[in-house]
């Protein structure tokens, strides 16, 4: 195994693109082979906490259900606490909310009402920016809750998607971009 600070170059060799998952016309990125590499997972972490110091942060906000993992992960190098914002109906206490439109119809997420505090110095993490709908969601149900977005992060940007613009009032961070 080597020693050599891991790359964005070395993560994306680790993406694998399956064709027409988990509809046909997506082609989905599957961050597994990245994941179980002991070396790439944690160069992964390293890159997507870069610039940032146990102290400078209170939070890692992880969004449902991939981004849990690299928030986790960044909060305990960062000595933050972590934060799930996930799909309406799935934390089992009170909850603050936001909605947002698809392409067909629309969905809710969801944030714990004692989780994030007025104030609170927030990286918010997911592993891949698309449309940019679901984060720029959590970055408003985030907002209006008054926590401070330090810096949205991703693993992989779809930069066709033009995800970005919906986040425009927001530092944005992504490793690999296709
Ligand atoms: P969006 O709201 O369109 O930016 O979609 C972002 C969410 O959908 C992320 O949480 C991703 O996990 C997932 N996602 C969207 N497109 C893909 C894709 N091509 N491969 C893997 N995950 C995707």
């Amino acid at each position: 195994m080597t020693h050599a600070p891991v790359t964005a170059a070395d993560l994306e060799q680790a993406i694998r693109n399956v064709p027409d998952f988990p509809q046909p016309g997506i082609q989905f990125k599957d961050i597994t082979p990245l994941l179980a590499d002991a070396r790439l997972l944690s160069g992964a972490i390293d890159l997507m906490t870069a610039g940032f110091q146990p102290g400078d942060v209170d939070a890692v906000v992880g969004i449902d259900a991939r981004g849990f993992i690299f928030a986790a992960a960044a909060a305990v190098k960062l000595r933050a606490g972590f934060v799930p914002v996930r799909k309406k109906g799935k934390l089992p206490f009170k909850t603050h909310e936001q909605s947002y439109t698809l392409e067909y119809g629309s969905n809710t997420i969801a944030v714990h009402t004692d989780a994030v505090q007025p104030g609170s110095r927030i990286l918010l993490l997911d592993d891949l920016l698309a449309t940019g709908g679901t984060a720029a969601a959590a970055t408003q149900l985030l907002q209006r809750i008054g926590a401070k977005i330090l810096q949205v992060g991703f693993l992989i940007e779809l930069r066709f998607l033009n995800g970005r613009d919906r986040l425009s009032n927001v530092p944005v961070i992504s490793q690999i971009t296709y």
